[in-house]
């Protein structure tokens, strides 16, 4: 037996193959050597050749949304690879790439297809082998397909979070909050926003740890998403500030939602036992409404950052409502 037909009959899609009918496949293939680094195709490019490793070895990578490139499997002697291409007219869905210097066997798709018209039972067989095979591969590009999809979604929510504390980012409520806000003045429904800073907290980070510092903030965020409701939304400004904006909330409601956390709060135990000079977590917070004291979004943001300064001004552990009307 001549030592290509020899290597043929390793091959998986044609091992149930005899020598006889390996020779007829033999004459369509033709040989073709890559260098070490070398693309065979890449990912869109038109094909229409199928390929069978003779040696070496190839790497079969896709690009993922980043630019950077995955390698999904590689391709040693005997395996196959390209069919997707040749029977679905399709682009190559990846790039292949020579690992190392290789030799390879190609079949173009007419010379293929020619084979198995003239050899039905040709046909019958390769297609069954092929098929499991590709089936297989078919499987494992789904499965980081839907890893690649779980991935772009948690980056879009990272985008939007606060990692830390998994409330939203300043970035978003801003952009969120014209839209919120757009939307009360046009259904001409209050709304309620509440600036938030946590009290002494530089003293908390330095009287006992950032990590310490760190807790206070999750604690307060977890009281503050006991009292949420689904339509409210809760950012982190930055460091220890926070803003909650409260649809079709008016701002009689939202002190006394504010005044509940704020006790809440108190309450909390982390710092009561620790010997050193804060031993109460407390918050101090501003609220203003639309309609009531501001009729932009600017003003409304302004006006509960007033609040939240009286209200440190007047000995922090407090929640105020804005005392200006709107101003024209
Ligand atoms: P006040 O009562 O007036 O608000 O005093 P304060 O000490 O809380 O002062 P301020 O709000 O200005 O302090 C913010 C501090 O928060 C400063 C910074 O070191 C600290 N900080 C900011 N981000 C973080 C964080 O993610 N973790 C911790 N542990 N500390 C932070
Ligand atoms: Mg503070």
């Amino acid at each position: 037996m001549n030592k290509a037909i020899e290597f043929l009959k390793t091959v998986a899609i044609f091992t149930s193959f005899t020598e006889k009918e390996l020779n007829i496949i033999y004459k369509g293939l033709k040989q073709t050597r890559v260098k070490k680094s070398r693309n065979i195709f890449k990912e869109g490019d038109q094909g229409n050749e199928l390929f069978i490793v003779q040696s070496g070895i190839m790497g079969c990578s896709i690009q993922c949304p980043d630019g950077s490139q995955k390698e999904l499997a590689t391709y040693e002697p005997g395996d196959f690879f390209g069919e997707m291409s040749i029977f679905e007219n399709a682009p190559r869905s990846a790039t292949i790439y020579a690992k190392d210097d290789s030799i390879l066997y190609k079949y173009n798709d007419k010379d293929f297809f020619k084979l198995l018209e003239s050899h039905p039972d040709f046909a019958i067989k390769i297609m069954y082998k092929m098929l499991k095979i590709t089936t297989q591969r078919l499987r494992n590009t789904s499965k980081f397909l839907s890893d690649m999809v779980r991935w772009g979604n948690d980056a879009s929510k990272r985008a939007v979070t606060d990692e830390m504390t998994g409330v939203y980012n300043r970035r978003y409520l801003d952009n969120a909050l014209v839209d919120i806000f757009n939307r009360a003045r046009s259904e001409n429904k209050p709304l309620s926003f509440i600036m938030i800073d946590l009290d002494y907290f530089r003293e908390i980070n330095n009287c006992y740890s950032h990590k310490m510092g760190d807790q206070s903030i999750l604690e307060v965020v977890k009281a503050f998403k006991k009292h949420l409701r689904e339509q409210d939304s809760m950012a982190r400004y930055g460091g220890d500030e926070f803003t909650v904006i409260l649809r079709d909330t008016d701002s009689q409601t939202a002190f006394n939602l504010a005044e509940k956390i704020r006790k809440e709060v108190t309450e909390v135990d982390i710092l009561k036992n620790l010997g050193g000079k804060i031993t109460t977590l407390s918050l101090s917070m501003g609220v203003a409404a639309f309609p009531e004291h501001a009729s932009t979004l600017a003003d409304l943001k302004l006006k509960a950052d007033a609040a939240l300064y009286q209200a440190k001004e007047q000995g922090r552990n407090r929640v105020i409502i804005s005392s200006d009307g709107v101003s024209h």
